[in-house]
């Protein structure tokens, strides 16, 4: 059944994602519709798209979850489609079914996968049925604590205890040793009852040292299904991904095909149609395991795109009107090295909390190699409600250290004043020797970054003064008489002239 392309896809998200398929929109010849609550009045996905509407006029975290408001916004503007992004209503079975039954297409998966592979529970009796490794662990939920015990026993200490509704990093719980186990089951389901709503855990092996390594898959409606490789993701905070990589440093052409084909298998097993993520843990004898799949557009697709040359927005959207896929497995093929780093408005020197505020100047990097996608400009607010993601920075080399090198340099040219960001973080990750190395796992932060590194190095308070009195005394030695706008401007250039003095003194 092939179908006209869409004419009209509505949005259901906001910020970098939004603005995201907003150009691959654009780049089909495809009317984009936004939708924004009030302190995204003037987001960037905003002014993009080619019609806005408005949800809450109140800011909160609950409206772009509001399902009816949203569908009836999508019958309202005429869109044929909906283009979820990822978070919010991304990986909500109910929400694509509701999507459907308004006779409109989820741009995802089916409904029934959705809520197959949400839940990890089921989706990991699935796999094992389908014959793919999976992290040893318990397939039944755990209730009792004798069960419990003995399994654990089995399985050999410590196990983590994951919540079957878990997710972006959340509703895992450590167990050491079996007499942390009662209480730690107890507190574990506690937890997943007042974050998910559903307090169903289960046992897995707690793997020493593991790489996250995923592979992107791509199905289409008449049954052709691929892989484009894998994504290196294994430097992580609290669970999260902060940088990713595509080669990874240790997969080579066997182990690609190998775990390529077991993703695919993974995803012919859940009837998977559209682009998805299938995550593996990678133990220090490079033995793979499956730990899960996201149903939706990755956040680190991008590096995947520029190794390929496949737009995987483009892709989706096709595939989602009845289209087959443009390429076989045998047309793709790897160039280069591309990082992806997530710079978030977060302060590295309070524990990595969301920085809020207003972004005071802003210059992105350019030149060879170099990809920003953002959902922030000048003037754009990080506020409490959203995830602090100003934008995602992506390099490309023809090697790893090319892409690292430029990834550096572009680190450099980033301005953003007014908040906190990570990028001082970043810069410190790629001059460190390991991540040179390719020596990297889950615990890469702990294991191989100081304190200094992590925190940065730079007193913002003394480099906000220096830079004033640089500035003064330029603006003295020129004796010009310019308005207090220019000042204000060359005070900004001045502190910036400043802050890379000092890095290259420092370094
Ligand atoms: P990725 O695997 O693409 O890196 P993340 O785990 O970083 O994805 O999550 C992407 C976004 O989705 C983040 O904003 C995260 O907070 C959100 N997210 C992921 N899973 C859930 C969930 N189960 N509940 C709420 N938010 C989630
Ligand atoms: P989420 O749904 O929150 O993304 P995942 O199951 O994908 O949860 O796990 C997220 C991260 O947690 C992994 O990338 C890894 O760092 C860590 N992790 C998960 N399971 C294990 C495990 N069994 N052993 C060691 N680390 C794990
Ligand atoms: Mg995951």
């Amino acid at each position: 059944m092939t179908q006209l392309p869409f004419k009209k896809i509505l949005i259901a998200n906001r910020g970098e994602i939004a603005v995201r398929v907003i150009r691959a929109c654009r780049e089909m010849g495809i009317a984009s519709v936004a939708i924004y609550t009030e302190i995204d009045r003037t987001a960037l996905h905003v002014r993009m798209a080619d019609e806005a509407y408005a949800l809450d006029p109140e800011p909160s975290a609950d409206s772009y979850l509001a399902m009816g408001k949203i569908l009836n916004i999508a019958a309202r503007s005429g869109a044929e489609a909906v283009h979820p992004g990822y978070g919010f209503l991304a990986e909500n079975g109910d929400f694509a079914a509701q999507v459907n039954e308004r006779g409109l297409v989820f741009i995802g998966p089916s409904p029934d996968t959705i809520s197959l592979l949400g839940d990890k529970m089921a989706a990991r009796t699935c796999m094992i049925k389908a014959g793919v490794p999976v992290v040893p662990g318990l397939e039944q939920r755990v209730t009792d604590i004798d069960a419990a015990l003995k399994n654990a026993g089995k399985i050999g200490y410590p196990v983590l205890i994951k919540a079957a509704a878990g997710g972006g990093g959340k509703g895992m719980r450590l167990v050491h040793r079996a007499d942390e186990m009662e209480k730690s089951i107890q507190m574990a389901m506690s937890e997943a009852r007042s974050a998910f709503g559903d307090d169903r855990i289960y046992i897995e092996k707690y793997i020493a040292r593991p790489r996250h390594i995923e592979i992107q898959v791509i199905a289409d409606a008449q049954g052709n299904t691929v892989h484009l490789g894998e994504r290196e993701c294994s430097i992580q905070r609290r669970h999260q991904k902060v940088i990713e990589e595509s080669p990874s440093p240790v997969v080579d052409d066997d182990l690609r095909k190998k775990m390529g084909e077991t993703a695919v298998a993974a995803a012919k097993a859940a009837n998977y149609v559209n682009a998805g993520t299938v995550e593996f843990l990678v133990d220090e004898e490079m033995n793979y395991y499956f730990l899960e799949v996201n149903t939706r557009l990755q956040v680190e697709h991008p590096v995947t795109e520029m190794v390929t040359g496949y737009d995987l927005v483009k892709e989706q959207i096709n595939v989602a009107s009845g289209l087959p896929l443009s390429f076989s497995q045998e047309d793709i093929a790897w160039n280069g090295h591309a990082i992806e780093c997530r710079i978030y408005a977060e302060d590295p020197e309070n524990n990595f909390m969301p920085s809020i505020g207003t972004i005071g100047s802003y210059v992105e990097p350019q030149g060879p190699g170099i990809r920003v996608d953002s959902g922030q400009d000048l003037g754009g607010e990080v506020s409490i409600f959203y995830d602090p993601l100003i934008s995602k920075l992506v390099a490309w080399g023809r090697d790893r250290n090319e892409a690292v090198s430029r990834m550096r340099r572009a680190l450099n040219e980033y301005r953003i004043s007014g908040l906190k960001t990570v990028i001082p973080f970043h810069k410190a990750v790629m001059d460190n020797a390991d991540f040179n190395r390719g020596a990297i796992s889950t615990h890469f932060i702990a294991d191989s970054m100081a304190a200094e590194d992590i925190a940065g190095d730079v007193d913002p308070l003394a480099l906000k003064a220096m830079s004033i009195m640089t500035c003064l005394m330029d603006y003295k030695n020129k004796g010009a008489a310019s308005s207090s706008e220019t000042r204000a401007t060359e005070i900004e250039r001045g502190m910036w002239k400043y802050c890379g003095r000092r890095k290259s003194i420092g370094r």
